[in-house]
């Protein structure tokens, strides 16, 4: 049977998204689209044209300097390795043209509607099919990642599907906590951004800056800007515990970073801390703070989001609180009594604390055994309790991923152990390889070139883990 199948989003879920139902046999008559809002895939790895000025919102939140937090072996799709000789934990850029590569390699592009932004997405249970409103926009023009009201009244068009995949990521709109009494504080010349808006650590030379969070951005941003900054605060939750200690703990870094507790309140001339404490000489506070899910396109009806439509309709299928959405088999499939058995509306990606792609990679699969058929979702009634954060620390994500192939008929599917092994030890060897890089290309060298295939890799991860157990040893 034809079916006509959009995709919201070109990152890596979407792309994903669209190998797997292209690779299959018997979607060859499929209407397979990609609408993508930008003049490019990637997603969060094709680095924003222009900084914006808040409130409008940066296309991509990558930094100039960024590499990535997991080992490239790790990181990769399954289905497509990393080149030969990358290092270990490449920069954005190489991120951005690996993905290029996958691309081209799947013959994804002619898929690829760029410039088309997704506006609206309305169930038509007449034709049983969605009436999906697009609004484009020309190269070479401003991105639109928040088209108005006006945009998408002039220039929507329709178009019909008969299911949705959404790929539309969760890094964009940005979470800074509502802190009493930082409006008066910024009233004096002070600055409260979020990392979103962060590129390079030169702005900050000579400022003192309080960096928020605790992520792999918080660490990142707080490293960085301490090599120009007059003086860096990080705050952190484990700076502080108020069951361990009422005198406050002081904590410096050996790159003069001095850790804080959460923030408790600003005061028009001080910023307060959990522990009591207060720091009157910061000027600028970046909240690495993490982001909103959010889901503009579908209408309230679908999925109500209380920060969005202020009236709660009378019945909605999903609900999205900006912290997750509920409720859905899987972290994918909307499971409600009168969701049919073979989904119209699939969300990819929600997980997080997760190694993404590969996750995607499992996810696509599943989905369109879904979409053909060959797996139903079960009735409404067997759910008793849905969990609801999609929050997949550690193991959690490797027994997701296992269970997910299990149950959507994906066969051959297992994650790898030395693929569990190294994202335990994930962070000791980031640390070993930068201290590898800092040597020079030619000890680079020494390590990585000429490696390739998965075994060549694991032995290379194992030494440096090896070697940065010994150093941490000895202190
Ligand atoms: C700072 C930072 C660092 C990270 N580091 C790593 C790392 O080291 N390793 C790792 O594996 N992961 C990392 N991630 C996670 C990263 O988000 C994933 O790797 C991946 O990009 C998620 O893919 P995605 O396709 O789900 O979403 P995205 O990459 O966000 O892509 C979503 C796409 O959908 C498009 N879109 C959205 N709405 C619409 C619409 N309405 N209409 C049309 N198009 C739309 C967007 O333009 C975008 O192209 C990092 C994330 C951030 C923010």
């Amino acid at each position: 049977m034809k079916r006509d199948i959009l995709i919201v989003g070109a990152g890596p879920s979407g792309l994903a998204a669209l190998k797997a139902l292209k690779q299959h046999n018997q979607t060859k008559s499929w209407k397979l689209v990609v609408a993508e809002q930008r003049y490019g895939i990637g997603g969060v790895w094709l680095p924003s044209s222009l900084t914006p000025i808040p409130p409008d919102l940066p296309s991509s939140p990558i930094y100039d300097s960024l590499t990535t937090n997991l080992p490239h072996p790790v990181m990769a799709f399954y289905s497509h390795p990393f080149p030969r000789a990358t290092p270990l934990f490449p920069g954005h850029p190489v991120v951005l043209k690996y993905l290029q590569a996958f691309a081209e390699r799947f013959a994804l592009l002619s898929h690829i509607r760029f410039g088309h932004k997704v506006v609206g997405a309305e169930w038509d249970p007449r034709v049983q099919k969605w009436r999906t409103r697009f609004c484009t926009r020309k190269r070479n023009t401003p991105e639109m990642a928040d088209a108005s009201e006006h945009e998408r009244a002039a220039n929507a068009s329709e178009e019909m599907y008969d299911a949705i995949l959404v790929c539309s990521g969760h890094y964009h709109y940005p979470k800074t906590p509502d802190w009493p009494g930082v409006n008066e504080w910024t009233l004096h010349g002070r600055t409260l951004m979020h990392a979103c808006y962060y590129r390079r650590p030169q702005p900050f030379r000579n400022k003192v800056v309080l960096i928020v969070g605790a992520g792999p951005s918080g660490r990142d941003l707080s490293n960085e800007i301490a090599s120009v900054a007059r003086q860096v605060y990080h705050s952190v939750p484990w700076a502080w515990h108020p069951a361990r200690s009422a005198t406050p703990i002081v904590h410096t870094t050996s790159s003069g970073i001095a850790l804080k507790p959460p923030i408790r309140r600003f005061h028009s001339n001080a910023i307060e801390f959990e522990d009591g404490t207060q720091l009157t000489d910061v000027d600028i506070v970046i909240a690495a703070t993490g982001y909103f899910y959010r889901y503009p396109f579908l209408p309230s009806n679908i999925l109500y989001d209380p920060s969005q439509s202020p009236t709660a309709p009378s019945s909605a299928s999903l609900f999205c609180d900006g912290s997750h959405v509920e409720p859905l088999y899987q972290h994918m499939f909307p499971i409600t009594p009168t969701s049919p058995a073979a989904p119209n509306l699939i969300f990819f990606g929600l997980p997080s604390k997760v190694v993404p792609f590969p996750l995607f990679e499992i996810q696509a699969l599943v989905a369109t055994n879904l979409l053909l058929g060959k797996k139903q979702l079960p009735p409404f009634d067997a759910f008793q309790d849905i969990p609801h954060s999609h929050n997949l620390p550690n193991e959690k994500q490797f027994a997701y991923c296992n269970s997910l192939a299990e149950w959507g008929g994906v066969r051959d599917w297992q994650v790898k152990d030395w693929v569990v092994e190294m994202y335990a030890k994930k962070d000791i060897l980031r640390k070993t390889w930068q201290e590898v890089e800092r040597r020079g290309e030619q000890h680079l060298q020494e390590w990585i070139g000429g490696v390739e295939g998965e075994n060549e890799w694991v032995n290379v991860m194992r030494r440096l883990i090896a070697l940065g157990e010994e150093q941490a040893s000895q202190g």
